[in-house]
């Protein structure tokens, strides 16, 4: 198995690129364009609003921690999570201290007693809604949390800021398997430096790099900036 090196690490955002189109992650890592629209202005938004409350809360059985940053040398990523709960597990629940797989099944917490669980909790605008991209995106989070304190992550949530609610992704073998083959594909999508054909599809219509990547008129260029050099010589 390759570990990657600090300097090697991608940003964790760019799983949930990837998975609604392989093109815009390389629009974003390999070209370095980004345009705000309604969807990516609001989600802003939310996040600042995250970000912007960078304290702890204690609650009970329940601690929130914001902004942490996280990485995985495994999975070659770095970033950001939104929110990450530690939930206290019930003593009834702690049958062992390690799972099947070797992993604690709680950390402890400063000042608390007990054991605690990690679950991450990641915003996004909009409805309920199923993304394949969002759920990797949440997992690579949990896979990441897995590595860096060695505690098994089975579940977290994507907030939706529209209706305000959860929606609960478990992470089973299925999700973890392809998170880890997004992040293999990612880190050889940026390693070939070589940004994939547009293609126009009902997708792109809500894609917020519409603008910028032309799908009908670039479709027979690989690259933005050669197409856009193209039109400039002519
Ligand atoms: S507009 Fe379409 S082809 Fe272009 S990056 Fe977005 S989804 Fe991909």
């Amino acid at each position: 198995m390759k570990i990657f090196t600090e300097e090697e690490l991608l940003p964790l955002s760019l799983i949930q690129h990837l998975l609604f189109c392989q093109r815009r992650a390389a629009l974003v890592e390999i070209e370095g364009l980004w345009e705000d629209n309604l969807f990516t202005v609001e989600g802003t938004h939310l996040h600042q609003k995250v970000d912007d409350d960078l304290s702890l809360e204690s609650r009970g059985d329940l601690r929130v921690t914001r902004g942490l940053m996280l990485h995985s040398f495994e999975l070659g990523l770095s970033g950001k999570a939104d929110v990450v709960e530690f939930h206290r597990l019930s003593e009834a629940a702690v049958v062992s201290s390690l799972t099947p797989e070797g992993k604690a099944v709680g950390i402890p917490v400063a000042g608390a007693r007990g054991v605690w669980r990690p679950y991450p909790v990641d915003y996004k605008r909009g409805r309920l809604r199923y993304e394949e991209g969002f759920e990797a995106q949440l997992c690579a989070q949990a896979l990441c949390l897995e590595e860096m304190l060695g505690v098994a992550v089975p579940e977290g949530a994507i907030y939706y800021g529209k209706p305000r609610r959860r929606l609960v992704v478990m992470f089973d073998d299925h999700l973890r398997t392809n998170t880890r083959d997004a992040a293999r594909r990612l880190h050889e999508l940026v390693g070939s430096g070589k940004t994939p054909q547009a293609r126009y599809e009902k997708k792109c219509d809500s894609c917020s790099l519409l603008s910028l990547c032309m799908p009908k008129v670039t479709g027979s260029t690989k690259s933005v900036s050669k197409y856009l050099s193209r039109v400039l010589a002519d």
